[in-house]
């Protein structure tokens, strides 16, 4: 690849949230980026905000737990934008209780979503990154990797990806590809809020009794979290892999 060309960057779950300002941020940086998600529609904001200011973009619709569904989503993105040499596993949800309270389908589609997602999606791409000889993976792990109350299945999906990462940095940086995991602590974002509703208080209070636990005394943004995950697919970030990087206002204690 000469250096005038344009890496293109997946990121998954990129209609909303981290994962939108993430993409946003990565076109910002000259990616060529494809905004998957569940449905090809719901990136269409995305998108928009990303060739408004010229750059390339292109919503793509999937459900990353799917296999066949991640082998055509990768296969068209190759066609259509170019090889994906940059991929984000960020696409997420909850599904909170406590342990006495947790559903099979509870477990399971959090363990879907989170571990198996990330699994199909790192396995489309990196034949494309080894052909290329370049490769960067990040995957979205969570301060409740520590362990959360209420989260069994989401702590144990996010321990799980730190795993998964520094495995993938050992297996692959010979091939010119790093793997690196971001873990934020309390971001606002839909899925905060679906916390707040869940515990029967207003966004706005679960945000400011959040901000008050926090050393610097506020809750983070996407844009926070994208600006870490910008740091790991950069050129010069080369020799930096299996890390975990919590962005969290402070040190975990
Ligand atoms: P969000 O709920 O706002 O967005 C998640 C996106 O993922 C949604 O657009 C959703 O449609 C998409 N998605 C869900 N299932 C999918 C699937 N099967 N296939 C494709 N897309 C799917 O969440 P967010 O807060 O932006 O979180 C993004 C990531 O960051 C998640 O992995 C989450 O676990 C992690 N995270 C978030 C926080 C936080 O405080 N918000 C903290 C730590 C980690």
């Amino acid at each position: 690849m000469s250096t005038t060309e344009q890496r293109v960057a997946i990121v998954t779950g990129a209609a909303r949230g981290i994962g939108a300002a993430t993409a946003v941020r990565l076109a910002a940086e000259g990616r060529a980026v494809a905004a998957l998600d569940l449905s090809e529609e719901a990136c269409a904001g995305t998108v928009e905000q990303i060739t408004a200011a010229g750059g390339r973009a292109l919503a793509v619709g999937c459900d990353v737990a799917d296999a066949e569904q991640v082998t055509s989503a990768v296969a068209r993105v190759a066609a259509e934008l170019g090889p994906p040499e940059i991929l984000v596993n960020n696409a997420g949800v909850l599904r909170d209780n406590l342990l006495f309270r947790m559903s099979e389908s509870d477990w399971d589609t959090v363990m879907n979503v989170h571990l198996r997602g990330a699994f199909l999606m790192t396995r489309a791409c990196q034949s494309h990154m080894v052909d290329a000889g370049f490769g960067r993976v990040v995957s979205l792990s969570s301060t409740s990797a520590l362990g959360n109350r209420g989260q069994v299945n989401y702590a144990a999906a996010k321990a799980g990806i730190q795993g998964f990462t520094k495995t993938l940095a050992k297996e692959l940086g010979k091939f010119g590809i790093t793997a690196n995991a971001v873990a934020p602590g309390f971001i606002a974002t839909e899925m905060t809020a679906q916390t707040a509703d869940r515990l029967g208080v207003t966004f706005d209070d679960l945000q400011q009794a959040a901000a008050q636990e926090i050393p610097v005394r506020r809750v983070g943004r996407p844009e926070d979290v994208a600006a870490a995950i910008a740091f790991f697919t950069g050129e010069e970030a080369g020799f930096v892999s299996g890390q975990v990087l919590y962005v969290a206002g402070g040190p975990l204690s």
